[in-house]
């Protein structure tokens, strides 16, 4: 019987690892824009005074926060729609495999799909939520140790803004991973659950093959698994790999 690979969701995997990104970089400029601000007002007659100046900082930076808890606070509709998209994605690639696996029969595939994956959806977005939320708090936090630690260090502005420029490169890298992995996990979620609802019992491993893929995961490339009782492949982290729908005759 005629397979065929699913392919990952690329695109969309590529579109939120830029959301989360530019989430890290909104964090970065907003707090540039307080430190610039505090630079005019240190170097201005009227703010000499030390401790009122880093009260000043300490106001702002709160009110930053305040904004990316409310106004800005992460848009659990907008996480489920990114879910919503890997998921008729996922509906899409079911389609086309029962499609290759009937190809050349008398009848035409079934490819009315009842399965609604709500529950595994419901729990990726409240995950999803509470990670950006992550991105924004371990960014204030970074924020306020290099602050405190500079000002009690009688450190140079400058320097402080290089801290921040490195803790910021930190942020983004660990928002571009918490995409990248959030988006394997879903995907092979809503996958296993679909092909189970297909009536699908087993899958073929499927890794990159490239230097990436993990020791473990290169054992199991092209070899079956039911998914009953085997795990669902792109759940660990920074995992790639796929599973291929196995379609028996007399299962379909
Ligand atoms: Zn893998």
């Amino acid at each position: 019987m005629a397979s065929y690979a699913p392919k990952y969701p690329r695109g969309l995997e590529r579109k939120y690892r830029l959301e989360l990104k530019l989430r890290a970089d909104l964090l970065y400029r907003v707090t540039m824009r307080i430190l610039r601000s505090f630079v005019l007002k240190a170097d201005s007659e009227e703010w000499r005074d030390d401790a009122i100046l880093l009260a000043w900082l300490k106001r702002a930076l709160d009110a930053a926060k305040a904004l990316f808890n409310g106004q800005f606070a992460p848009d659990a509709e907008e996480v489920r729609q990114t879910g919503s998209q890997v998921e008729r994605h996922a509906r899409h690639q079911a389609e086309r495999s029962v499609a290759a696996a009937k190809r050349g029969q008398a009848h035409r595939p079934r490819l009315n799909i009842p399965y609604r994956e709500g529950p595994i959806l419901d729990a990726w977005v409240n995950e999803n939520v509470k990670l950006i939320r992550s991105i924004d708090s371990r960014w204030f936090d970074d924020v306020e140790k290099v602050i405190t630690e500079g000002a009690r260090e009688g450190r140079a502005l400058a320097d402080i803004s290089r801290d921040l420029q490195e803790r910021y490169g930190v942020s983004k890298s660990r928002a571009d991973l918490i995409g990248r992995d959030q988006m394997a996990k879903l995907n092979g979620q809503v996958v296993a659950k679909r092909s189970q609802s297909l009536g699908v019992r087993r899958y073929r491993w499927s890794t990159s093959k490239d230097e990436r893929v993990r020791t473990s995961h290169e054992k199991r490339e092209g070899k079956e698994y039911s998914w009953s009782d085997s795990p669902i492949p792109g759940q660990e982290i920074q995992c790639r790999c796929v599973a291929i729908s196995i379609f028996d005759d007399e299962e379909f």
